[in-house]
């Protein structure tokens, strides 16, 4: 593997700021104007019927909304334009926190965030939220990146779960990624986000539980075979779930148990970084477009890293070249998501496309 850099800065509004390279990032910061203040306050509330937590992050209401390319704030700071969010001439991956945060860490001096006291129950939404830009690139995708920049991609992965599960009050990391406008992008240059929870959230609670009882996932590739393959080597499958909920969606596991990429060796690093470009390479094949998409990395909670096996789950957004699935009614209201393709035909469509 390549050698692998990781630079710490601070932002002149106090959030961290990490650039990570292949090559030693040595560029001088450039200066800003004074920042907005960062002062985010959000905060939970208990959903009775449903047994969760809602989150309330008002100041998201700001949040930058479809700016022309010279204003994208996760280009770099080119000479005499306006200030971004990485004050640097060029970079690989860069990590910051997220200025309009749905989880925030109480700062060390700084005012402590508060719930407001209702008749139901009220909590801070502690936890982090951070940005991660795979490229300097405003329009490559993680199926464009050239292959190293996507190994190092997976590599910065495992470096933010080592160091956000090593904060105290966090209990789960999700990275993950929403691509095109169907999906509600408001920012098209390649990135995604990664959320430190300090709780475990109701989705992953019972993935945790199945997982506990048995080993689901290594279970269901024993038991499905090939038939719904859609390429494996000798470290990782990509294969439609036999109970797919979303038209077209894959999952991408590993061959050996992993809870998370902080374990992979070098070859799985390679083969999965790998199988992530030919995934939206396919996906972009499909209809000959960008595709939308909600890819969701899973990887074990603290604590639970003997039973949960580490996964990518790829959510498709559309059903047709110019049809859009819609989380409607009975999906929303009941749980019960309604598809009119079997995970087969999504399988023998997926395998048969050709040149990804
Ligand atoms: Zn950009």
């Amino acid at each position: 593997m390549p050698p692998f850099h990781k630079r710490q800065e601070c932002k002149a509004d106090g959030r961290q700021l990490l650039i990570y390279g292949t090559q030693a990032h040595t560029q001088p910061l450039k200066k800003a104007p004074p920042p907005l203040p960062f002062q985010p306050n959000p905060h939970l509330r208990w959903h009775p019927f449903r047994q969760e937590w809602v989150c309330y992050a008002a100041h998201r209401q700001d949040r930058t909304f479809k700016p022309p390319v010279a204003y994208c704030p996760f280009c770099p700071t080119r000479e005499d334009r306006f200030p971004t969010e990485i004050p640097f001439d060029d970079f690989e991956v860069a990590v910051f926190e997220n200025r309009f945060p749905a989880f925030h860490l109480q700062a060390q001096g700084g005012p402590e965030l508060f719930a407001p006291e209702l008749l139901i129950p009220s909590a801070p939404a502690i936890g982090q939220c951070e940005v991660m830009v795979y490229s300097a690139g405003h329009t490559d995708s993680l199926g464009s990146l050239p292959q190293l920049r996507r190994e190092l991609i997976v590599r910065v992965w495992a470096d933010r779960y080592r160091d956000l599960l090593a904060l105290e009050p966090i209990q789960f990391v999700m990275p993950f990624e929403n691509r095109g406008e169907a999906v509600g992008v408001t920012l098209p240059h390649p990135h995604g986000q990664i959320y430190g929870f300090s709780y475990i959230p109701p989705v992953v609670e019972k993935m945790q539980q199945a997982f506990r009882e048995k080993p689901v996932l290594q279970d269901l590739r024993q038991m499905m075979g090939e038939q719904y393959d859609i390429f494996t080597d000798e470290a990782v499958v990509a294969f439609v779930p036999p109970f797919q909920r979303y038209p077209y969606e894959v999952w991408l596991t590993t061959q050996a148990f992993h809870p998370g990429p902080w374990t992979f060796s070098d070859q799985e690093t390679r083969s999965l970084a790998a199988a992530l470009g030919k995934i939206i390479r396919l996906y972009d094949r499909l209809f000959d477009q960008p595709f939308p998409y909600i890819m969701l990395l899973y990887a074990a909670p603290k604590g639970e890293a003997q039973h949960f096996q580490f996964h990518i789950q790829f959510l498709p957004f559309l059903r047709t070249a110019d049809k859009l699935k819609y989380v409607a009614g009975c999906e929303t209201g009941a749980g019960t998501f309604l598809s009119v393709m079997t995970p087969e035909e999504t399988a023998a469509r997926l395998r048969h496309i050709e040149s990804f």
